[in-house]
């Protein structure tokens, strides 16, 4: 970023993140990155809500829709808000190149057109956000491509289901929503690669402020900005972060088939990435109290949260993450009616099924987010009838507890 105003016009960069802000830290790139002042001078990033660009004369225009002179030409393709917000999630997770989405699920469908083919073959983790499963599972099949789901934390079931020739992505979210399972990345992404297949990582409820996947050795980052990018739940977004060469597939994608994202909302998260680490500590700060409390309440039978000692990843989770993340799950005893009642007696803690808001949510995944799924893959998932989930907020942590401590102590 340059800090005299010295705007060219059409001036246009790859979207790739400078040599400077490669060497700078986290929260200076959270803050300072991808951001080209205009001849204006402004000081906050700007909006370019336009649909297409204007060019000098017509050969100028013929020179841009050749390639031969790089610059903005539809905001389907580019767009210098939605770059700002590419350049600055690249630097922030360490990648060479990122490609902003209309949604996460863009993202997902993104990867999936640009790496898979009719005949090929996908292995999905189990424990992934529902829409997920439904997009390999139904959508993806209609295109003649076959997916096998296996447990997370199986690198057995990871191996077993390699069809040779055929298999071309795995895919997985770590940690997992809702019960907190972790990945072993770094042996997944061997496996993978021994098999010459992509590994892409939903890094949704971490984001890159508690773990890198890149780091190792994934091949793709797959964000929904949706969640904790903007962190007020304010609009749709997502990403796709990973090498330059595997990116430009994706921004293939991206410009022919549209899940582009809307300038209005990458300035949105572009302000979102500002405050992220600040947020993400806080957020893990308040959920791991939460969840050490849940522990102890006697209507609670169950706690998932990679951030408590007992849970079967906490370990891996201390290797690969900086802290644990907003999102603590947990099973009451007696079923729906109990795990209702909970919800039901919270006077702030909004019901809904987003996460990654400084707002907290609370979600009966059985009924809402993984209601669709079919009772086996319910079951294999681990989302029993007495399940809630809580995406811990802002709030101070003593209301947080108390609105939930209503319902709780009905149950004992
Ligand atoms: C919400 C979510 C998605 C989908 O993102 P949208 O922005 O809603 O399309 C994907 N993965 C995870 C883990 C999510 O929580």
């Amino acid at each position: 970023m340059s800090q005299t105003p010295d705007f060219e016009p059409n001036a246009f960069s790859d979207s790739m993140p400078d040599q400077e802000s490669q060497s700078q830290h986290f929260d200076t790139i959270a803050l300072r990155t991808g951001h080209q002042r205009t001849h204006e001078g402004e000081h906050g990033e700007p909006i370019f809500l336009t649909s297409s660009f204007v060019y000098h004369s017509a050969a100028d225009a013929a020179d841009h829709f050749s390639n031969k002179k790089k610059g903005n030409i539809y905001s389907r393709f580019t767009n210098p808000t939605v770059r700002m917000f590419e350049e600055r999630l690249a630097a922030l997770e360490g990648g060479e190149r990122c490609v902003a989405t209309s949604s996460g699920m863009g993202a997902i469908l993104a990867i999936a057109l640009a790496f898979l083919k009719a005949g090929d073959h996908v292995v999905c983790s189990r424990a992934v956000f529902g829409t997920t499963t439904a997009l390999f599972d139904k959508y993806m099949r209609k295109f003649g491509v076959n997916v096998t789901f296996v447990d997370l934390t199986d690198l057995n079931q990871w191996q077993n289901a390699i069809e040779s020739g055929t298999t071309r992505l795995f895919f997985c979210e770590s940690p997992s929503n809702p019960l907190s399972e972790v990945a072993d990345l770094t042996a997944l992404a061997n496996l993978a690669h021994q098999h010459d297949i992509l590994l892409a990582v939903d890094n949704c409820f971490c984001t890159p402020a508690l773990q890198q996947p890149l780091k190792f050795g994934v091949d793709l980052v797959i964000h929904s900005a949706t969640k904790y990018l903007d962190g007020q739940g304010r609009a749709l977004g997502g990403a796709v972060v990973g090498s330059a060469q595997l990116l430009e597939e994706v921004f293939g994608v991206i410009r022919t088939c549209g899940p582009s994202m809307s300038p209005f909302n990458a300035w949105i998260f572009v302000k979102g990435l500002e405050t992220l680490r600040l947020r993400m500590e806080a957020h893990s700060k308040s959920a791991l109290q939460l969840a050490e409390w849940l522990q102890a309440h006697p209507a609670v039978e169950t706690v998932f949260y990679s951030g408590l000692k007992s849970h079967p990843g906490h370990l891996l989770a201390k290797q690969q993450q900086r802290a644990f993340g907003g999102i603590v799950s947990f099973i009451v005893k007696g079923e729906r009616q109990a795990a209702w009642a909970v919800i039901d007696q919270t006077r702030f803690i909004s019901i809904t099924g987003n996460l990654g808001d400084a707002k907290s949510t609370i979600t009966h995944p059985a009924t809402t987010t993984h209601g669709k799924l079919p009772a086996e893959a319910k079951a294999a998932a681990g989302i029993v009838e007495g399940l809630l989930r809580v995406s811990v907020g802002l709030e101070d942590i003593e209301d947080i507890k108390a609105d939930l401590a209503r319902g709780l102590n009905q149950l004992v």
